[in-house]
């Protein structure tokens, strides 16, 4: 059966405004009707790394604040910490990054809460049984929620190669360990001969295995490496490459599985935003935004997390490329996110996710104005 995915574009106009389509989307996909007055709604987003300047901006998560606070007293913003370096490694952090970004109690309308507490462990373990994964470890102040909105921003990512509401779920709500866990097979390797030995990779290395050897090449210790993928990122020579013919395949299903996790005590109870706008080739954790891929495309609403992402990608396929953009050399491409990053299989996790019961791929697209 095909799940629903409502989609309103970016235009706007004096009688309707991007703020007022956000409305109409939250009640023409019936979200008010998942929520009891005695909910707790946690409203999962991610208010973006400090240097980064495109995650989605407070007045849409305002505006989804104060629809679920017309039926729910007790409704809260959250994410988690990261396992990477930068300015979101513990709460203190954390919350200061989310208020140099725009996101406080004041400008949100909803208490501001790092899910996985000070440090990155306040976890509760949830059987999911599935291929990968036994046990997943969600972080306590997403498990205790009775109901979830999360809003997703979709951009492009470098070891998923895009970011929409699966990935946003299962690596978003899991504590650092869990995020660890997800990330172990992911082992990168330096290409010596593009290297240049500048050293930035070592500097970013969240647990300081990269080193350079005497012929000023970098060196990654395997055995120390948690997969976190920060160096690939951070690379300007983009000289390590994404070797992911072994590694994608676990790390997508494994995020698959604890997004079924992060949503198992809340069946029906958990509704979608996907925000197809700056759609960068990187995702909202990088200190830095690139220019947008496209253009602004639109905002989709959906109560199943594996048709809205399918949906976004195939609405961000149709769109043209943008000027000044990192893909503007490349021209009738049918499908960005492989061009984009060839070596990556986007669709494991999209198929994961089906055959787990997470969602299903198949999809109605309903365009409201
Ligand atoms: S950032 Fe890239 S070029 Fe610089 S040392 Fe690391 S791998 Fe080499
Ligand atoms: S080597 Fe790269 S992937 Fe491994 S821990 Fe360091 S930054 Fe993360």
């Amino acid at each position: 059966m095909k799940s629903k995915v409502f989609f309103t574009n970016f235009r706007a106009s004096p009688k309707k405004n991007l703020l007022d389509k956000i409305r109409t989307l939250y009640l023409k996909a019936e979200f008010e009707k998942i929520f009891d007055e005695s909910d707790r709604v946690a409203i999962k987003i991610h208010w973006g790394e400090k240097g980064n300047t495109t995650f989605i901006p407070v007045p849409y998560i305002r505006t989804i604040v104060d629809e679920v606070k017309k039926k729910c007293a007790n409704v809260y913003i959250t994410d988690t910490n990261t396992l990477y370096s930068g300015e979101r490694k513990n709460a203190i952090e954390n919350i200061r990054t989310a208020a140099y970004n725009g996101f406080t109690l004041e400008s949100t309308g909803a208490p501001i809460i790092v899910a996985d507490g000070l440090t990155g462990t306040d976890a509760v373990e949830v059987e999911v049984n599935g291929d990968y994964i036994k046990k997943a470890k969600i972080a306590s102040a997403i498990y205790h929620s009775t109901a979830m909105v999360v809003v997703s921003h979709f951009k492009g990512h470098m070891l998923f190669s895009f970011g929409g509401a699966i990935k946003h779920l299962g690596m978003g709500c899991a504590t650092s360990a869990g995020k660890q866990i997800m990330h172990s097979d992911v082992k990168p390797y330096i290409d010596e001969d593009i290297c240049k030995g500048d050293s930035i990779c070592i500097r970013h290395c969240p647990v300081k295995c990269i080193t350079l050897k005497d012929n000023k090449k970098a060196h990654i210790n395997q055995d120390l490496c948690i997969g976190c993928g920060e160096c690939i990122v951070v690379c300007p020579h983009r000289a390590i490459p994404e070797n992911w013919k072994t590694s994608s395949e676990p790390l997508q299903c494994k995020t698959a599985e604890y997004a079924l996790a992060a949503i198992k005590n809340k069946i029906n109870k958990v509704v979608y935003f996907n925000f197809l706008m700056n759609i960068t080739p990187d995702c909202d954790c990088c200190d830095w935004s690139d220019n947008r891929l496209t253009p602004d495309i639109g905002i989709l609403a959906s109560k199943d997390p594996v048709a809205i992402d399918e949906a976004s990608i195939h609405l961000f396929n149709k769109a043209p490329i943008s000027p000044l953009s990192i893909m503007e050399k490349f021209v009738d491409v049918q499908d960005k996110l492989k061009t984009l990053r060839p070596k990556i299989d986007y669709s494991i996790i999209l198929r994961h996710a089906e055959k787990i019961g997470l969602g299903s791929r198949r999809f109605e697209l309903i365009e409201i104005n």
